[in-house]
């Protein structure tokens, strides 16, 4: 801090002994004295040196006192001017006050202590101004900044009030018309606020629910201390579902969004909550649910929902064990019904299969829906016996293919349904751990069985059966790529008389696989049926038949018939016989040599398109044969509609002629039926000469079989022709 100096002190005046005398006084009190001995030099001094106090005499040369205080005063109006002058007069004493002057003092001065008392006075009143005046502005400032805070305070408040006001209004619009509902509940269960919004979701007003106790629509809202706590933690709680009870007792589920709100003292701990009806999410869900899980058709379990289920009921006989049955049913020619009838028909039958099989199950049984015709029943807890369990699964399924075996109308068409049914026992194996899939694999497999079996059968599942499912997949998935690669040949088998000379063969398709050899028809064929590479294949077969009968009569051989065999999915294409037709136009094969051979079944599944067919075959001058005649639905009366040449004599008649005397009489009985109805009869599978000779006897006039010769490819055939065939 800078060293406080002494009071500067200017003396005015032209008398020099005056200003000495003061000097040498004033010094004394500690005062800086500074001099000018006129008016214009003194103005100079007091601008150049800012004394504290000025003594100014009046009278002086150039420029006189009074204009040196009105300067001053000007200036510096805090600086004291006291006036020592010899003029007595009083005019000046008040025209120098006027000008601004803070004391007059007349000269000579007798007594010093006058002028250092004036000059004391005149400084302690200056610095008393100073101050004043330093306060004074302290004080304006701090009222401006005091003044201007309370304006930003009002304004402030007035925003704030504003914006309250707006969001009032902002969440008074929303609460009025809130789809959810506000509420507020205290700790004792008091709803001390709740939205109108209430009477959308229930028949409850505003009104009834404020101030009264929440246990009022939320009964079960018991656990609500737990629920506290819990919210007290966590401080907010979302989606808990729980129901509201309305008016007339209906319960409506809801959605509760939660937060825990403190008050000035616990009793004020309130709970505010948003609460929203969902119903319909609720409906959607299970809708969802039930989709996943259920068949849209017949409102059954799925494939998944049975899955489960199995899984569960394996799982449980494996602890307590005992014994559960998989049942597999398909329906029997499902197919031909949906095709011929249309598909609404086909619904139909399936809706009332899947009401019959639910008809008298227990409870703790499955009845499912796989797709298609398939359905499958899980039966849990046969019991510990598994001879036991197996016949009542066994019971199950017979007592299931009588139900189906009602009458039934649907539409206005009488409808046969028969089920073939594959069966399998869970847990099979004690060692190895099934799984779901194994089990209803296995029953599949044995329904597949049951199929084979002639259909409308019971078949349970042996493991044997499995091992011929898995090389039956095997071989389906090499056959696509058989015909591509030239796997496939033909083979002639002889069709003689009673001299044995040829008259005619049988096409018989060979499969020679590179790795597994030869694979009988028998075994691929009906594979290529259920796939469908039977259409491929068979046009094959059928087009390399006419090619080697225009081969032959191009060689001048007579062959007079040459037979393929037609699978019934090949002959129900819509464009079969336009097939032949353009086979035989390709080929330039006469059509007069070529013979189709058709199944019993097939022929009698849509008897009338069938019968369309074979006329229009015959029109194209192709010869039609019944093969395998005798061990389908023989039945004169359709046999008498159908344009036939020839019926085959079935092989198994013929094995058994001599043993068996109800066969013997069978194929007698056939051959009398076939001249009836004026129809060639040919005899397959003929092995042994007492076979011929029995057959000759009863008037069978053309044979087949390997008395004669096997199947034999082209080259080997053609020299059968050339050199004709001998009994031995
Ligand atoms: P299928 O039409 O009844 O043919 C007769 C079957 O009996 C042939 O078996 C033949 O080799 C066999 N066989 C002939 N004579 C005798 C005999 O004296 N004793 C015995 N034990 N068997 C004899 P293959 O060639 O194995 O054919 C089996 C079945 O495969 C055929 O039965 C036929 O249904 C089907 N098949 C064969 N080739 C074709 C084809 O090109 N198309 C169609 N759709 N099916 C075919
Ligand atoms: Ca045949
Ligand atoms: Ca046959």
């Amino acid at each position: 801090m800078a060293q406080r100096r002494n009071p500067v002190i200017l003396t005015i005046d032209d008398e020099e002994n005056i200003r000495a005398s003061f000097r040498m006084f004033l010094e004394d009190y500690d005062y800086q004295v500074i001099e000018a001995q006129n008016g214009r030099e003194g103005l100079d001094m007091f601008f150049l040196k800012k004394p504290d106090l000025v003594l100014c005499d009046l009278r002086m040369p150039e420029v006189d006192g009074l204009e040196v205080i009105e300067q001053i005063t000007q200036n510096s109006p805090d600086t004291p001017i006291i006036v020592v002058s010899g003029t007595g007069i009083i005019g000046d004493a008040i025209e120098a006050i006027h000008c601004g002057a803070w004391n007059y003092l007349l000269k000579p001065i007798q007594d010093m202590s006058i002028l250092l008392h004036a000059i004391n006075q005149a400084m302690e009143r200056s610095r008393l101004i100073v101050e004043n005046r330093a306060y004074q502005e302290h004080l304006e400032e701090e009222v401006t900044k005091r003044t201007q805070a309370l304006q930003k305070a009002v304004k402030d408040l007035n925003q704030s009030h504003l914006k309250l006001k707006n969001s009032e209004q902002k969440y008074r619009v929303i609460f009025d018309n809130l789809q959810d509902v506000y509420l507020e509940v205290r700790l004792d269960g008091k709803v001390t606020e709740i939205s109108p919004s209430i009477s959308h979701i229930s028949q409850y007003s505003r009104e009834d629910i404020l101030n009264t106790n929440i246990e009022n629509i939320f009964p079960g809202f018991k656990e609500r201390d737990q629920f506290l706590a819990q919210l007290r933690v966590v401080n907010k709680i979302f989606d808990h579902e729980l129901h509201l009870e309305d008016k007339d007792k209906t319960l409506i589920p809801c959605s509760l969004n939660a937060s825990y709100q403190l008050g000035t003292n616990q009793a004020d701990d309130k709970i505010c909550a948003t609460l929203r009806d969902v119903t319909e999410r609720k409906q959607a869900e299970a809708k969802i649910e039930h989709l996943a899980f259920y068949d849209s058709l017949t409102e059954l379990p799925n494939r998944r929902l049975l899955l489960d289920r199995l899984e569960q009921n394996i799982s449980r006989a494996r602890r307590y064990n005992h014994f559960g049955a998989m049942l597999f049913l398909d329906l029997d020619r499902f197919k031909n019904i949906n095709d011929s009838l249309g598909h609404p028909v086909g619904d139909a039958l399936l809706q009332e299969v899947a009401k019959r099989l639910t008809h008298d199950l227990r409870s703790e049984d499955t009845v499912s829906r796989l797709g298609g015709d398939e359905f499958v029943i899980l039966l849990s807890d046969l019991g510990n016996d598994p001879t036991n369990a197996a016949a009542k699964a066994q019971q199950k399924a017979e007592s299931i293919k009588k139900r189906l075996a009602e009458r039934n109308i649907i539409d206005g068409h009488e409808l046969h349904i028969t089920p073939s049914i594959g069966v399998a026992m869970f847990p099979s194996n004690k060692d190895e751990e099934e799984t779901g899939d194994d089990i209803l694999r296995y029953a599949d497999t044995a329904m597949y069985r049951a199929k084979d079996d002639g259909r409308d059968t019971i078949r349970f599942f042996l493991p044997s059966m499995q091992a011929a499912a898995d090389s039956r997949l095997a071989i389906e998935k090499e056959l696509r790529y058989a015909l591509e690669r030239d796997q496939l040949t033909l083979y002639f088998q002889p069709q003689v008389n009673g001299q044995g000379q040829i008259l005619g063969a049988e096409t018989l398709a060979r499969w020679e696989h590179p790795q597994k050899g030869f694979i009988s028809p028998a075994t691929f064929i009906p594979i290529a049926e259920a796939t469908g590479l039977i259409l491929p294949i068979g046009e094959w077969v059928l087009r390399t038949a006419c090619e080697h009968l225009k081969a032959w009569s191009d060689q001048g051989l007579t062959v007079h018939h040459l037979a393929v065999n037609v699978s019934p999915r090949q002959f129900r294409q819509p464009h079969f016989v336009s097939q032949v037709e353009n086979i035989l136009k390709e080929t330039g094969a006469n059509p007069a040599l070529l013979g189709l051979e058709l199944t019993e079944g097939m022929v009698i599944d849509n008897i009338l398109d069938t019968i369309e067919k074979m006329e229009s075959l015959k029109k194209l001058g192709i010869e039609l044969s019944i093969d395998d005649f005798g061990t389908g639905y023989s039945s004169l009366a359709y046999l008498k509609k159908m344009p036939l040449d020839i019926l085959k004599i079935d092989q198994s008649f013929v094995r058994d002629i001599e043993t068996d005397s109800s066969d013997a009489a069978i194929v007698d009985t056939i051959i009398a039926m076939a001249a009836h109805l004026k129809l060639k009869v040919i005899a397959e599978g003929v092995e042994t000469k007492f076979e011929l000779d029995f057959l000759e006897e009863k008037g069978c006039p053309l044979y087949q079989g390997y008395l004669f010769s096997k199947p034999v490819p082209n080259e080997q055939f053609l020299e059968l022709l050339a050199a004709g065939i001998t009994l031995s």
